[in-house]
């Protein structure tokens, strides 16, 4: 019987575990760095059978000599790290002190993640606005958690939620709302090839959702920003 490799072993311990390994989740917990080096050599075997069912010639072909090896790197350590990295470190700050910040933060963090039908890139900006509650942390960790989360397997749909999720547990902050603006490989370069298709995505809670002037103050200053860095 032959060996079973890591992933199947991976793999299992997920489903006993009933942990979901979707290609949006994070299954951090189940890989350390050293595991990650012998997926990758065994994602590389794998990739050289699709070049090979692809009818692609490894062997006198220059520019596909490496190719499985680079796809594999690129999956673990690029475009899908935040499947295999833990959550960015966000150290939070008090935010409690008679003069503390009350009113309204919002960040515009650029994203890259591909689309988990099609594994085609989607390029946007994410807007995460809150109103901050008795925690801060570093505006740059804004946008490590947005694209933490979008260096995934993603649905645009999806990926608005887990922002919103990762950046609601980060801050402590209930009032929150998470637009995004994308633009979409499968769109453009298969199926109805339209280019430069917007697709926008919108989630908000708390305040964002409930309070008409809140949420007009979040897409107004989106505008501003946009008029800062068009897109
Ligand atoms: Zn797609």
């Amino acid at each position: 019987m032959a060996e079973k490799n890591l992933a199947q072993a991976i793999r299992e311990q997920m489903k006993s575990n009933g942990k979901r390994f979707w290609a949006g989740d994070n299954i951090s917990d189940y890989i350390d760095e050293e595991q990650k080096e012998v997926l990758i050599n065994e994602a590389t075997t794998a990739f050289e059978g699709v070049l090979d069912a692809l009818l692609i010639d490894r062997e006198t072909d220059p520019n596909s000599h490496g190719t499985a090896r680079r796809l594999a790197k690129m999956y673990f350590n690029e475009i899908m790290a935040g499947r295999y990295d833990p959550a960015p470190d966000a150290t939070a700050f008090p935010n409690d002190s008679s003069d503390r910040y009350e009113g309204m933060l919002v960040v515009r963090s650029e994203l890259r993640s591909m689309c988990s039908h099609h594994h085609q890139p989607v390029t946007g900006v994410a807007y995460i606005g809150i109103i901050a509650a008795e925690k801060l942390i570093g505006l740059s960790k804004y946008t490590r958690i947005a694209q933490w989360c979008a260096r995934r397997g993603t649905l645009q749909e999806e990926l608005a939620n887990d922002i919103a999720r990762e950046i609601e547990k980060a801050t402590g902050a209930r009032d929150l709302g998470v637009y995004i603006q994308a633009v979409h490989g499968c769109c453009e370069n298969r199926g109805i090839m339209a280019h430069s298709s917007l697709t926008q995505t919108t989630v908000l809670k708390g305040a964002f959702k409930e309070d008409t002037g809140t949420k007009k103050e979040f897409f107004d200053n989106i505008k501003l920003q946009q008029e800062f860095a068009p897109r």
